[in-house]
């Protein structure tokens, strides 16, 4: 199928700049030997998992069901993390994952001996055995790792997205740490992870690091391993990619141990779209288009974030202009209006979603035509960050789930109905 033909709103992932970003992965993996995981929770589009496989070493999982994902269709190392493990849960976890990392010395007081005895059984009953050789790197066992915070925030804006702020419950402090747990149990440990940033790059890493090594320095020579979490947008085009390698091989060489990365947005940066109809237009002191695709079903992170997703042939209007926009609205003459709008004139629409939700909007664009219904529009960058988010409030169905070939032929991996609605009720 040809992607005009496919049916709105729809996903449409582009193998090839899925594999582009892969290949850039993998060359980290190779001149560092560090290992890269896939952070599933931004992007889970399993049916791409083999291909992912290829490049990268594993998969990391936030709770049980992602870690079963990885398990079941990646197959290879599968960590886990979670602020907090439920006890009926451990079993299944410590079938499925090589990796468990804990968030504070609470739950890995709770939890270690049972980790420890699983490791030690080899009789294979509980799947110890052939998972022990199935996965390098924890023969025989199960690696345990501690969260840690290392009170370094090094974004601003968003406050949601900033593991260091004031009162976060995710990873333990130095002070905690030193607290807690006693240096016989803080031995038992076989990694330190840290995952503190979010869209940032490498200097924003390097940071980190040394807040990382000044408060834990002394720690990091007994472990195994190092997880330097998330957040890192390495298949940016504006990327330092050199300075991501010194700082891996940096670690790798001071304190002997392997260094992991577990990126998820840069695994899909960039690499796949949503297409949506316009339904209609309407107008109320501007022109607001009526979307078939939603941002508080499809793109939730527009609404949570919140941001402007970008879209294909339009463009940001005048802040001044967006608010009393009218179809058509002229070009100032100094081109403070978009200068990319061809025969100087652009057409600003509101662009907003099908629901009853008021705040169902996507954000103000503008073209150099005017919209017609029927006409697709394609958002971009929507391969990470929004299918894993759904939702069927108000009962919108959700988007079809589709894989465009590098020779242009898209494939409907997963098309969802009504059923897929009822059945979450
Ligand atoms: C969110 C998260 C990631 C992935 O973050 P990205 O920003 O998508 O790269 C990795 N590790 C942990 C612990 C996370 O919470």
């Amino acid at each position: 199928m040809r992607k005009d033909e496919l049916r709105t709103p729809c996903y449409v992932v582009q193998e090839s700049k899925l594999r582009k970003n892969l290949e850039i992965l993998k060359s980290v993996r190779q001149e560092t030997g560090c290992h890269i995981l896939l952070a599933q929770k931004a992007f889970s589009m399993y049916h791409l998992y083999p291909l992912i496989g290829e490049y990268l070493d594993g998969a990391t999982a936030s709770g049980l069901h992602e870690a079963r994902l990885g398990y079941e269709e990646m197959g290879k190392e599968n960590h886990i993390f979670s602020p907090a493990y439920k006890e009926e849960e451990m079993p299944e976890i410590l079938k499925m994952c090589d990796h468990i990392v804990f968030n504070s010395p609470a739950q890995f007081r709770k939890y270690k001996d049972q980790v420890r005895a699983y490791g030690r059984r080899t009789d294979g009953q509980d799947g110890s055995a052939d998972a022990g050789s199935m996965y390098g790197g924890c023969a025989g066992g199960r690696s345990m790792g501690l969260r840690i915070n290392p009170e370094c925030s090094t974004q601003e804006g968003h406050a949601i997205y900033d593991p260091c702020a004031p009162f976060s419950r995710l990873g333990t402090t130095l002070e905690q740490m030193q607290a807690e747990l006693t240096e016989e149990e803080i031995s038992e440990l076989d990694g330190l992870h840290f995952h503190t940033l979010c869209e940032q790059n490498s200097d924003d890493l390097a940071t980190t690091l040394r807040a990382v090594e000044e408060k834990f320095g002394k720690y990091l020579h007994q472990m195994k391993w190092v997880n330097f979490g998330g957040g890192h947008h390495i298949t940016r085009e504006d990327y330092d990619l050199e300075l991501l390698k010194k700082c891996i091989r940096h670690v790798k060489e001071t304190y002997d141990v392997e260094v992991y990365l577990e990126p998820g947005e840069a695994v899909a940066l960039n690499a796949g779209e949503m297409i949506t109809e316009v339904l209609e237009i309407v107008d109320n002191g501007m022109k607001i288009a009526i979307l078939d695709a939603s941002a508080a079903c499809h793109m939730p992170d527009v609404l949570e974030m919140p941001y402007r997703p970008p879209l294909k042939d339009a463009w940001e209007p005048n802040a001044e202009e967006s608010v009393v926009c009218r179809e058509g609205s002229e070009t100032a003459e100094d081109g403070s209006l978009h200068g990319e709008c061809a025969g100087g004139r652009q057409y600003i629409y509101r662009l907003a979603g099908p629901t009853c939700l008021a705040g169902d909007v996507i954000g103000d664009y503008a073209f150099d035509h005017p919209l017609q219904c029927g006409e697709r529009l394609e958002f971009q960058d929507m391969a990470i960050y929004t299918m894993v988010k759904t939702n069927t409030f108000n009962g919108m169905n959700l988007p079809d789930i589709v894989l465009e070939r590098e020779n242009g032929e898209c494939e409907i991996v997963r098309t969802f109905g009504y059923e897929d609605f009822k059945s979450r009720l």
